[in-house]
Order: C-alpha cells, then structure tokens, then sequence
C-alpha cells in the first residue's frame, strides 16, 4: 500500500499505449457492495455471490470506477473501504471471481495489470513483472498527504493490512 503502484502503473500504460487495470479497485468495488449491504465480511459463500454478480467497469481513461452502474470512484478510496477490501480479498471465490474476470481483460489487449498476485497468479507467464516496494514510513506520509490523517494511525493500518495481505493462504 502507497508503493507507487497506481501512479507508477498508470504513467506506463500512458506510455505504451496500452489499458490500465487497477485490479485493487475490483476489490475495493466488491467490498463496497458488501459493506453497503450489510454482509458478514466472514461469510465465505454470500462474498462470492456479490463478487460473481459484481459489474465492475472502468471508464474515462480507466480512472473512473463504476459498480452496477453507479460511479463509485471517489467512495472506494475511503479507508474503512480499504480495510474491507483487504479483507473481502481473503475469500478463496472472490479472488476466483476476480481472476477470472482479470484473465478475461489481459488476453483481450495489451494492459499494464496492477495488483498485488498479478505476477504471481494472475498472468505468470507476464512478458513483463515489475515488484515495486517503499519504506513504510515514506508510504505513510504519502497516504497522509493525499488523504489527510495522521501519519503514526496511518503507518499503523497500512502495516496491519500488507500483513494480512500477505500471510494469507492464497494469492
Ligand atoms: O491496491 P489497493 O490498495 O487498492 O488494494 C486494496 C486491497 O485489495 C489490498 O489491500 C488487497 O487486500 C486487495 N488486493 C488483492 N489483490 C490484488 C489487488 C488488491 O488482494 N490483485
């Protein structure tokens, strides 16, 4: 989290022509709907029902996020959001649901794909893998600078969710 992925990722598909896929926000947008149904983030079964029924596009130069419909852009950054993508995200169907939907896009055209098993899973066999990794103090003040907040509460989150994120079992 706060690496650079986004920014990094988005400058390069610019370049080369290429789609930008931000993958976190498929999970983020999953997570959203979740949240706003009132769904157990522990019920495995019910969050991959909403991840297959999720409609996630991106629009307007793929900065635009809409689920269902609905432009959810700016609501998914929120950070109770972000907590629930990383948990939504541990769910053995919705990264399932994800991947495949992700498969579907990169083989469709040439992308520069975002995301934390990208390399790993997603698309192994990537011409292409950039790892990208930053202190975790410098990751803070980035956050806090973009978002606003406290730079100690926001070091403290971010640790705890690259923690979940990567002692989980899959992915
Ligand atoms: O990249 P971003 O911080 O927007 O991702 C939000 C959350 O979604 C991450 O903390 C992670 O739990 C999950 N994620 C994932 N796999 C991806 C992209 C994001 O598990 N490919």
């Amino acid at each position: 989290a706060g690496a650079g992925k986004s920014t990094i990722a988005r400058s390069l598909a610019r370049k080369l022509g290429f789609t930008y896929i931000d993958t976190g926000a498929m999970y983020r947008a999953v997570a959203l709907w979740a949240l706003r149904v009132g769904v157990d983030l522990d019920d495995l079964h019910r969050l991959e029902q909403l991840a297959k029924e999720a409609h996630i596009e991106f629009k307007a130069g793929e900065t635009t996020v809409l689920l269902n419909g609905e432009d959810v852009t700016a609501e998914i950054r929120e950070p109770r959001v972000s907590e629930a993508a990383s948990k939504v995200s541990m769910a053995p169907g919705v990264r399932r649901a994800m991947r495949k939907e992700q498969r579907r896009i990169g083989t469709a055209q040439s992308v520069v794909m975002e995301g934390r098993d990208i390399g790993t899973v997603v698309f192994p066999d990537a011409q292409v893998k950039v790892f990208l990794d930053a202190d975790p103090q410098v990751r803070a003040v980035r956050r806090a600078a973009e978002n606003g907040g406290d730079v100690g509460q926001i070091a403290r989150e971010i640790a705890e969710r690259d923690h979940r994120d990567r002692t989980r079992g899959e992915a």
